[in-house]
């Protein structure tokens, strides 16, 4: 079974050929990612209206691009899946029309897909992880501890109330000046700097949830590097070591319960239970060296798929389609339309299957 993916939701536009075998093993067969980050950069983020071009302007190449590169045509898909929300408007109705058109052209079923179930899944793909399993998902947009039960069935255990995570590495970055996308320029000068020197907040650090709260911790960075002016290199990376321990720590606390959580409820069974990060802030060293070391200690399996498919990419959007196709979900009908918000947790289902 072989489904086309099309993601279009924040400033990727990508195109990717996933195959499903009977056993609901993957196949990758083509991934195209077209970034946006040189046209965005000059803004210090994501500006809506030059993102929703670029994705027009890029779309049908990277899905003709996909498709010789699987070497076939449209009737050899079994199935065209494209992400319906959450994201920005302009690019989301992008990519839905795009497949909506290919999958009424072709006489082939469209599914409509929740980015953050693309994300979700894709332990599925490349480490064929069971249910149920937990998921933390650190985005530039997303900050979630998710319980992953089955397809199209989530349980969002916490979130952030303000800022997301991979939104306080970029203002951060900012603020100091190291331009974007913050997170890999934060973590860069954090390796030169002394996290004791400057002390920040752990926000809600031993509260009994599992939300996050990230908008204090740039306030203080914001203050801390106010106290140095003008700030030399040295302080530069001070801070930002300051501020990647404040946030490791912080996860740290907040996982460990979650982890905790997971096994009071016995959602494992007699399988070992498993914490799969997703989003692009699963890249970072430090996180992920405290992620592995918290999971060993808790007898969990750290599942991280690799960087390519952590970030946005097509091939979790064309493998959501194939794992709800084989959940027995009905595809979605033309009419499905495309919305900036969409929680993945209580009615996901409901919402997508809304052209049945
Ligand atoms: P979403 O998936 O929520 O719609 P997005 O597309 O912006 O949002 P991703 O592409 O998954 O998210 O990730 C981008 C974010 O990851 C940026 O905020 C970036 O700063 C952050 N990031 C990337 N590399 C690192 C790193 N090494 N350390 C910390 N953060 C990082
Ligand atoms: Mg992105
Ligand atoms: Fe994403």
């Amino acid at each position: 079974t072989r489904f086309l993916g099309i993601e279009s939701s924040c400033d990727e536009t990508a195109a990717a050929i996933v195959a499903m075998d009977g056993d609901g093993r993957g196949e990758i067969i083509a991934d195209l990612v077209l970034s946006q980050l040189e046209e965005h950069a000059a803004f210090g983020g994501v500006v809506p209206e030059i993102a929703a071009r670029a994705h027009v302007e890029a779309m049908d190449g990277l899905i003709a691009g996909a498709l010789q590169e699987a070497e076939i045509g449209f009737g050899d898909l079994d199935g065209i899946a494209a992400t319906i929300g959450p994201g920005l408007i302009g690019g989301l109705i992008t990519g839905a029309m795009s497949g909506k058109a290919i999958a009424y052209a072709a006489d082939k079923p469209f599914y409509g897909i929740n980015h953050l179930e693309g994300h979700a899944l894709t332990a599925r793909l490349t480490d064929g992880v069971a249910f149920p399993f937990l998921m933390l998902l650190v985005s530039g947009g997303h900050t979630q501890i998710v319980l992953v039960k089955g397809v199209g069935e989530y349980e969002r255990w916490g979130s952030t109330i303000d800022d997301a995570l991979g939104e306080a590495f970029d203002k951060t970055a900012k603020l100091l000046g190291l331009g974007y996308p913050g997170g890999p320029a934060v973590e860069r000068a954090a390796a030169e700097g002394d996290p004791k020197r400057i002390r920040l907040p752990r926000p809600m650090k031993g509260e009994d949830r599992l939300d996050f709260s990230f908008s204090g911790l740039k306030t203080a960075v914001r203050q801390s590097a106010q106290a140095l002016a003008p700030v030399s290199e040295q302080d530069i990376a001070d801070i930002c070591a300051a501020f990647q321990l404040a946030v490791t720590d912080t996860l740290e606390d907040r996982i460990a319960r979650a982890l905790q959580r997971f096994r009071a409820e016995g959602l494992a069974g007699d399988n070992q239970p498993a914490l799969v990060a997703a989003g692009g802030v699963a890249a970072n060293g430090a996180i992920r060296a405290m992620l592995t070391g918290l999971c060993a200690k808790e007898g969990f399996a750290f599942v991280a798929p690799p960087l390519r498919l952590c970030t946005d990419n097509a091939v979790m959007i064309a493998w959501a389609g194939l794992e709800r196709r084989r959940a027995g979900f009905d595809p979605d009908g033309m009419e499905i339309s495309v919305r900036s918000r969409f929680p993945l947790d209580g009615n996901a289902a409901a919402l997508i299957g809304s052209g049945r």
